[in-house]
């Protein structure tokens, strides 16, 4: 069996709403605070410790993220929204009354009134107050315009709802064509980028994976780690690129597997298949 890279790397600090934040080092002195959300939602705090200031995915409840910002005792600069949803978009105007200052980036094609700055494919982004900065990458499906944030140096990339730990999202607003290029970009970022995805849907994806790749070792031992993690109250984030290959169905529309499944040498077919029948799992 290949080895998967999802050991433990987060310590825990506390539970908010019967699920434990985390805190996940990442390369270039960067790290990642997981602020849970809602009922299923994950915001983070991406913090720069050096120039000690921050930046802030999806802020949809604007208080728990404040109270993050203060425990962390850094300064919060930057917003960057992956996709309209409430859930996701829902916060940023009443952060920016708290925060006047905020840079608020959010996907040009899916019209975020409380953006600043609009952004897609290619663009740059930056935390600002600090040199980092990410890449936005158009990931087109789940909502007309969905982004996800990249750092190469860093090594991760933030989802959204188009990737989620063994699985991805609905697609709302484009096709199955679509979610196979956003999750062929994904795929081919380097093994070890760490995915920090906008939901806790990981055991429920991997019993849909199940059913489809029953067989898979890396899958099987992937939900025996998640459910030990759930009934701790952690969260299952971060994945990595690498992990998802081996395991995610949506990822492997190309695998033996599930082309003999589907009966279909098309991915995008293999694709189209996939989601319907997780629609009714
Ligand atoms: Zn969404």
């Amino acid at each position: 069996m290949r080895q998967l890279l999802f050991a433990s790397w987060f310590g825990s600090i506390g539970s908010v709403g019967g699920r434990k934040a985390s805190i996940v080092p990442l390369k270039v002195g960067m790290e990642v605070r997981s602020v849970p959300i809602l009922s299923d939602n994950y915001s983070y705090l991406l913090i720069d410790r050096q120039k000690n200031v921050a930046a802030v995915v999806d802020p949809a409840d604007p208080k728990k993220i404040l109270a993050a910002v203060e425990e962390e005792g850094v300064k919060l600069t930057t917003i960057l929204t992956t996709h309209h949803h409430w859930d996701h978009a829902g916060g940023n105007a009443e952060m920016r009354k708290a925060m006047p200052d905020l840079r608020v980036y959010a996907p040009k094609d899916d019209h975020i009134a409380s953006a600043t700055d609009e952004v897609e494919e290619g663009d740059q982004v930056s935390v600002v107050g600090s040199a980092h900065t990410l890449s936005v990458l158009g990931t087109p499906c789940h909502t007309r315009g969905h982004v996800c944030y990249h750092s190469t140096t860093a090594e991760a990339v933030f989802t959204g709802d188009t990737l989620f730990v063994g699985g991805c999202g609905r697609f709302f607003e484009g096709t199955a064509s679509q979610m196979l290029k956003a999750l062929d970009k994904l795929g081919s970022l380097p093994p070890q980028t760490k995915i920090f995805c906008g939901h806790e849907y990981t055991v429920a994806n991997l019993k849909f994976a199940l059913s489809v790749e029953p067989e898979n070792q890396e899958l099987q031992a992937k939900m025996n780690w998640a459910t030990a993690q759930r009934k701790e109250g952690l969260p299952t984030i971060p994945s990595t690129i690498h992990d998802e290959l081996q395991y995610n169905p949506f990822m492997r529309t190309s695998s033996k597997t599930l082309t003999n499944l589907y009966g279909s040498s098309d991915p995008v077919g293999v694709m189209k298949q996939l989601r319907e029948a997780k629609n009714s799992f």
